[in-house]
């Protein structure tokens, strides 16, 4: 017998009518004889919705409590489709995190799955009912409840497919597949039928949120094959897996960007051995990720400009630390946090020569400004105001053949 987990996002819960809506494919699939595991998240909006009545309590909000207040979301809705399910005469139960358990380690907020107890829900399958478990969320050893990160439905539906040695894991959302970029801002993206587990890693871990950036790691690790589609058509999704299986044809297979990035530069620091160490050895003891560094050529040998990318969240306590370390020597520290981070991502780069000078031929054609620039075997990210983002990907996504 076939065991499917299936995911549906928050847009796909949404209403009662939704709801009542994925109640039927699940219902359809159960009939086909299937073991139906389903993953949800909370209703489009109920999170951020969560996130700022904490705040108006205090925004300095326990975060052990937070966990507790945001892992609700999903638990009404596996509840509600439950009993959705209850109501087209289909057996079904929903399972909270500390009833299966689900395990989890790490700090609140940004915990990761560790274990499950896969007996508990063999068991209800075996009696041929539905399982529904709310995603997002699991216990630690000590019984605290934990949220994955931000999309982390995702990343449940992965590793209770991993852990359960599911057939197929299927990622229902509301748009039908993975695009060339994000559909609902660049109309003309076009649907990718397949991509290697590699590229889609890329492209949400620098912007993609069609799929959560740690499910794809953990999909890829365990080679656990994905497919992303959508709540709404009948339309065929897209495949993600092994790239061995792939042609390709293009150079470039999508386009992805973030806002999440902000440039610092410190000014006038002094060039010799040791002060690069000297700033990065700090931020990375209080856990800030570095993305892009630069260094400008030193004019007069004595001093020189370091410019890096951190997290937006992260500014004020970067630029806190490098005051506060009185060995890092500097004139000036600014910051700009009005900027976008641009991506183009594809296998096909590696034997494909002149993509980086094309890129920025396209955004120079654009008068667009190149802030920073990173790159890897298969992927080139650069950095620019925030005011061209549209702009950049439009113009990448032409000069790529992906319109
Ligand atoms: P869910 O609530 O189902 O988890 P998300 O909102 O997290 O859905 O992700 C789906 C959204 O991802 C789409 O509505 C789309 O706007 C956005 N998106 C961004 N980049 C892409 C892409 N390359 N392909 C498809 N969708 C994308
Ligand atoms: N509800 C959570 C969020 O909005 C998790 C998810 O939807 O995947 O981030
Ligand atoms: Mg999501």
């Amino acid at each position: 017998m076939t065991k499917k987990v299936l995911k549906f996002g928050g847009t796909s819960v949404g209403t009662i009518e939704r709801i009542q809506h994925v109640a039927s494919i699940v219902k359809k699939e159960h009939l086909a004889g299937n073991n139906v595991v389903v993953i949800v998240s909370a209703m489009a909006g109920k999170t951020n919705e969560l996130i700022k009545l904490s705040k108006e309590i205090s925004d300095k909000f326990s975060k052990r409590e937070l966990d507790v207040l945001l892992s609700s979301g999903e638990q009404v809705t596996s509840a509600l489709l439950a009993g959705a399910l209850i109501k087209l005469n289909i057996k079904a139960k929903s399972l909270l995190n500390w009833q299966i358990p689900i395990l989890t380690e790490g700090e609140h907020s940004n915990a990761r799955i560790t274990n499950m107890n896969v007996e508990k829900i063999n068991e209800h399958l075996n009696e041929k009912e539905v399982v529904i478990i709310p995603g997002f969320q699991g216990i630690t050893k000590s019984a605290d409840i934990t949220t994955i990160g931000r999309g982390g439905s995702d990343a449940t539906a992965v590793a209770v497919a991993k852990l359960l040695n599911a057939d197929t894991c299927d990622i229902y959302t509301d748009v039908d597949g993975v695009y060339s970029t994000d559909p609902n801002k660049i109309p003309v993206a076009k649907k990718i039928d397949k991509i290697s587990y590699d590229e889609m890693l890329e492209l949400s871990s620098l912007g993609a949120k069609v799929i959560q950036s740690s499910a794809v790691q953990t999909a890829m690790m365990y080679d656990i094959p994905l497919e992303v589609k959508s709540t709404f058509t009948e339309r065929k999704g897209t495949k993600i897996f092994n790239q061995e299986n792939i042609d390709y044809t293009k150079s470039v297979t999508g386009v992805a960007y973030s806002k999440d990035d902000a440039k610092i530069t410190l000014i006038g620091v002094e060039d010799r051995p040791g002060v690069a160490a000297n700033i990065f050895e700090p931020l990375s003891k209080a856990q800030i990720n570095v993305d892009m560094v630069i260094q400008n050529i030193s004019s007069d040998q004595k001093t020189t400009d370091v410019t890096f990318t951190v997290k937006r969240d992260d500014v004020d306590k970067t630029k806190e630390i490098l005051k506060e370390k009185s060995e890092i020597k500097y004139k000036d520290i600014i910051h700009n946090d009005k900027v976008a981070k641009v991506s183009i991502v594809g296998a096909g780069m590696v034997s494909t020569p002149g993509v980086t000078y094309k890129m920025f031929r396209g955004l120079s054609d654009e008068k667009i400004n190149i802030l920073a620039i990173s790159t890897s075997e298969i992927k080139l990210s650069v950095i620019i105001d925030e005011n061209n983002t549209l702009n950049a990907v439009k113009k990448l996504h032409t000069i790529f053949d992906l319109d």
